[in-house]
């Protein structure tokens, strides 16, 4: 089995990105910025948050979180949101999710400029996408294609099973790995016989939220396996994939942590890049 080590190629891919961001930030007069905004004190989001704001500093990109109050009135990050919509020195802007309910998070998500959007999670550019347009590509989806990338895996012709159809993961997911020529089927809570779908796979994406669901008798021997769940069982970090037993049946497999997590933080940072870009009118 061949590790897809998302950690390495992460960071070569920000070794890059930094070299970049020093090339052009003496002509336009500054680096690239991204503001981040964490509502409340979830510890997970948190954590997040500090993930970013340190692989931003990785490559040089500036970086502002906005703290708020779990109880912070809708009011408040609409106005919030506005003046960062309204700076011309920020590039991106990341609303961290999830957010507490009283806020609507549709509605904040697409508040954001489309132009500032550094998750890729606003409606016109998910509509982009869908229509195969030049866009800002959701970051997990985005990193799990870099990935795939990066190890010279050609989905073309392959038959791929994503597991989950969320709007930020899956489902963009499935549209991309299908405009690289793979077969999609999106399996989720309604699916029946969830291990029928996934055995005839040549690739799984598990992205479900469900802990070591995804285990060796779902997988083809063979196949490439891509886990991008995050789940938290008694303190410890797990994957959708049971990565024990799995790793014996798969040809290629990511690890929980250190694979999906760090290619979509990679993936966040070159959006930002490309935000920024965009904002000095360079293609
Ligand atoms: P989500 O919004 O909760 O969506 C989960 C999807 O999985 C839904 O479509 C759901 O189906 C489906 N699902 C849940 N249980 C299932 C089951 N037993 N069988 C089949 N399908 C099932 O979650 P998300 O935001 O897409 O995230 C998915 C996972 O990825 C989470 O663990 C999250 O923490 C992780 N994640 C990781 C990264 C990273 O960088 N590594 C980034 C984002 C998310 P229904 O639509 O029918 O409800």
């Amino acid at each position: 089995m061949i590790l897809l080590d998302g950690l390495k190629v992460a960071s070569e891919r920000n070794l890059k990105l930094k070299e970049e961001i020093e090339k052009y930030a003496p002509t336009f007069g500054r680096v690239p910025s991204l503001s981040i905004i964490l509502i409340g004190d979830n510890p997970a989001s948190q954590s997040y948050v500090k993930g970013k704001g340190k692989a931003c500093e990785t490559v040089g990109i500036a970086h502002k979180l906005y703290h708020l109050n779990e109880n912070v009135s809708e009011f408040e990050v609409v106005q919030l949101i506005e003046d960062l919509n309204d700076n011309p020195n920020v590039d991106g802007i990341l609303l961290q999710l999830p957010i507490p309910k009283h806020l609507d998070e549709e509605k904040l998500i697409n508040l954001i400029s489309k132009d500032k959007d550094a998750d890729g999670f606003h409606v016109i550019n998910q509509g982009n996408l869908y229509q195969k347009r030049k866009t800002i590509k959701p970051a997990t989806p985005k990193g799990v294609m870099s990935l795939l990338e990066t190890y010279q895996i050609n989905v073309s012709g392959m038959n791929a099973c994503v597991v989950g159809r969320s709007n930020i993961v899956g489902f963009p997911l499935a549209r991309l790995l299908m405009d690289a020529g793979a077969t999609i089927t999106v399996c989720h809570t309604k699916t029946k016989d969830l291990g029928y779908h996934t055995k005839q796979a040549d690739l799984i994406i598990a992205a479900a939220g469900r802990p070591k669901m995804i285990t060796k008798d779902m997988v083809k021997k063979g196949a490439i396996v891509v886990d991008v769940g995050v789940n938290r069982v008694e303190g410890k970090l797990v994957g959708d994939v049971d990565f024990d037993g799995v790793k014996d049946i798969a040809a290629y497999l990511t690890p929980v942590p250190k694979g999906v997590g760090p290619m979509t933080i990679n993936a966040l940072l070159e959006n930002t890049f490309e935000l920024y870009l965009s904002h000095f009118n360079i293609e």
